[in-house]
């Protein structure tokens, strides 16, 4: 099963830069931007 970026309302922090992004990944219910998806995912 893949991962998926879906939009939401609140603002959260990115798992991966830490930024403030509006979007999250479906599968781990953290917030990610859609550039930091894979690099989120990607990293050890
Ligand atoms: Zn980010
Ligand atoms: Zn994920």
């Amino acid at each position: 099963m893949d991962y998926l970026v879906i939009p939401k309302k609140k603002q959260t922090p990115c798992g991966h830069c830490q930024d403030k992004n509006t979007t999250r990944c479906s599968k781990c219910d953290i917030g990610v931007h859609v550039k930091c998806f894979l690099l989120f995912h990607i990293k050890k």
